[in-house]
């Protein structure tokens, strides 16, 4: 069994807007309710765990899930202060899950395509990260803004969600780092498995199109 974990418990601060950008209405539709339609409707998923702040668990449950009739939703679950205690809470909540996929709720433009190399790189390697090889060059800055490091572009990604993990490694890894007070600068979950050592994180191609939405100008994206 699969559980897609859905993050929507941020503030989307860098937004600017009063509404968490995932709840913002855009061509008359909580943005949200893209890519929850996307996992819903994939066969290679076989529940949904929505998680949201306390604030806005009624909010998810009548507006958006009964309202767009999104099936598969096995509960709606409050998150926690950082990304990372967010899908903490929601591993505690589907321990009997054999994989999940972690998805950033502000990612409207996921695609059943990504989900199935997703399915696919999980069950082969026990952990894969959606992401894209970078098209410009990188460059490491030193503490004063200095050009300090070019890594070589051809191995350098960009990385996306969803990613996806054996349940067990990754309640695991996250147990592990946590006894060991290591989730500094966590910022994704491949990071934690990384980290743990537990296993290695297969690289899955996503698309160019599959951005977070996080900055006013990234709604321009999503008007038809
Ligand atoms: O802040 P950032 O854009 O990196 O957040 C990525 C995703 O994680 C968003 O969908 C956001 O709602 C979610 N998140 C969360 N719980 C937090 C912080 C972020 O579910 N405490």
């Amino acid at each position: 069994m699969t559980t897609a974990i859905i993050l929507a418990a941020g503030q989307g601060r860098r937004m600017g807007t009063s509404v968490p950008k995932q709840f913002l209405s855009v061509n008359g539709e909580p943005l949200i309710v893209r890519p929850l339609r996307v996992f819903a409707a994939s066969p290679v998923i076989d529940q949904i765990l929505l998680v949201t702040s306390e604030d806005y668990i009624s909010y998810c449950r009548e507006e958006i899930v009964q309202k767009y009739e999104i099936p598969k939703v096995k509960d709606v679950i409050a998150g926690g202060k950082e990304r990372y205690d967010s899908v903490y809470r929601a591993l505690l909540a589907c321990e009997e899950s054999d994989y999940v996929m972690v998805h950033d709720g502000a990612r409207p433009f996921v695609t059943e395509e990504i989900l199935q190399r997703c399915d696919e790189a999980m069950r082969a390697y026990d952990a894969c990260a959606v992401g894209m090889p970078v098209k410009d060059t990188i460059k490491i800055a030193d503490e004063d803004g200095f050009a300090e490091q070019t890594p070589d572009r051809s191995r350098v990604w960009m990385i996306q969600t969803p990613q996806a993990f054996s349940c067990k490694m990754l309640k695991a890894a996250n147990d592990l780092l946590r006894e060991q007070d290591a989730m500094n600068g966590v910022t994704d979950d491949a990071m934690i498995v990384e980290r743990s050592g537990l296993a290695k994180v297969k690289l899955v191609e996503g698309s160019y199109s599959n951005i977070k939405i996080t900055t006013p100008e990234d709604l321009r994206y999503l008007q038809d």
